[in-house]
């Protein structure tokens, strides 16, 4: 059974005031709030088994080892990945991006494509960029609709022969439209092409099958799904990790070390140079845990409640657009929106003032913007553990900003 009252009294944040209101925290797509197993957890790994990893023959060593590497085996089962060390911990998205675009510029050539979409999050846009400059490929872009949803027709025109990497987010955080992954990976596939899938923004609301998409790589963050800040999953398939080269040199990610020649470790640690955020990576499985627990079906049910609701009283304000997909099982729980002629800025200032924390500006998703032709958006981003009284109170603040502000 799903309690919300339960849910939301096992995250202490909830119940703080910001301004002198109870806190409405509706900037889930920048981070999530961490339940109280996820805090005790930290506090605990730092009381009781804190020590290096893969190094010591001490208990404490093993102990911390153990705790580590079953955490990896948890985060497999969770995205069905077929082997463990196929899951590279890191320390977010941005990282496990640049760490696959900087493999591929020992097997690029001039002239070589990269596919991108206009829906990326610049985190998936600036390493691909890099990575053109450093082996003169070329980057292109799948185009959007007036919906912010790709134009199908049109990837299938830039797939050929030259893509070699296809890095798509599986859903928008600018505008939560959820992409149908499934069939940009089947088609990239056809023509030998890899596929990256961004799911920074999809993991916090279901949970990815890796081995059933076929994808070669899949990235996401632990802050996003209720874990710590600094942990985040690279899964790649076995065959590709073996393929590209080392990230970063240093410790742990070395078989033998002489100056005449190094090698390197095997899957995953040749990609886990130094000492690694330890504790993050054990709490990020307890993240994953207490997410089963509520349970996706949960999660999602309450979460679409949530946007059917919000879209509903948000669009009775006159003068109020919302950007991004208008069939609401084409997105997510994300609600990005503007009012003639109000800066998004002004209407998130006042919103912080009641207590409401959205997110204003672009979302680092610049070129969105652009296509829309607009500086930014109010983005109202819900979890399963926000309410429709909350929602109210959002609808009636941005009533209260348009008043003041127009
Ligand atoms: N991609 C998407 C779609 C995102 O929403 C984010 C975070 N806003 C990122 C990548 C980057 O994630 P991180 O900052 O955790 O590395």
């Amino acid at each position: 059974m799903f309690d919300i009252q339960k849910i939301r009294a096992d995250f202490p944040i909830l119940s703080r005031q910001i301004n002198g209101r109870p806190l409405v925290y509706f900037d889930n797509g920048a981070t999530s709030q961490k339940p109280k197993a996820v805090i005790d957890e930290i506090a605990e790994y730092y009381n009781e088994i804190n020590a290096n990893i893969h190094r010591g023959v001490h208990t404490l060593s093993q102990l911390a080892t153990d705790a580590y590497e079953a955490s990896r085996e948890k985060i497999r089962a969770h995205i069905n990945a077929e082997f463990t060390h196929e899951v590279l911990f890191t320390s977010g998205t941005t990282f496990g991006i640049n760490l696959v675009a900087n493999g591929f510029a020992s097997i690029l050539k001039p002239g070589d494509e990269i596919l991108v979409s206009a829906l990326e999050h610049h985190s998936n846009i600036v390493p691909w960029q890099l990575l053109c400059e450093r082996t003169g490929a070329i980057l292109k872009v799948i185009p959007i609709d007036e919906n912010g949803e790709l134009i199908l027709s049109e990837y299938e025109k830039l797939l050929s022969d030259n893509t070699k990497i296809v890095a798509v987010n599986h859903i928008s955080n600018a505008l939560g439209t959820l992409n149908p992954i499934k069939a940009l990976i089947d088609k990239a596939h056809e023509k030998s092409a890899a596929v990256l899938i961004d799911g920074a923004q999809a993991t916090p609301h279901l949970k990815p099958d890796v081995q059933e998409l076929d994808c070669d790589f899949y990235v996401f963050s632990g802050h996003k799904i209720c874990g710590p800040t600094g942990t985040g999953i690279l899964y790649g398939k076995e065959s590709w990790l073996n393929k590209l080269p080392p990230y970063q040199g240093g410790g742990e990610m070395i078989r033998e070390v002489s100056f005449e020649k190094t090698t390197y470790a095997d899957l995953p640690h040749k990609f886990e140079a130094g000492t690694p955020n330890i504790e993050g990576g054990i709490v990020l499985g307890t993240a994953i845990d207490y997410l089963n627990a509520v349970g996706f079906g949960n999660i999602q049910e309450q979460e679409r409640d949530l946007l059917a609701y919000a879209t509903e009283k948000l669009l009775e304000i006159e003068g109020l657009k919302i950007f991004g997909p208008t069939d609401l099982s084409r997105k997510t729980a994300v609600i990005s929106f503007n009012i003639d002629g109000i800066h998004p800025y002004d209407i998130g200032v006042i919103l912080d003032k009641m207590g409401i924390a959205v997110r204003t500006g672009h979302h680092c998703a610049q070129p969105i913007m652009s296509f829309f032709c607009i500086p930014g958006t109010v983005r109202a981003s819900f979890s399963f553990y926000n309410t429709r009284e909350e929602i109210d109170l959002l609808v009636s603040g941005v009533k209260k900003a348009k008043m003041m502000l127009s």
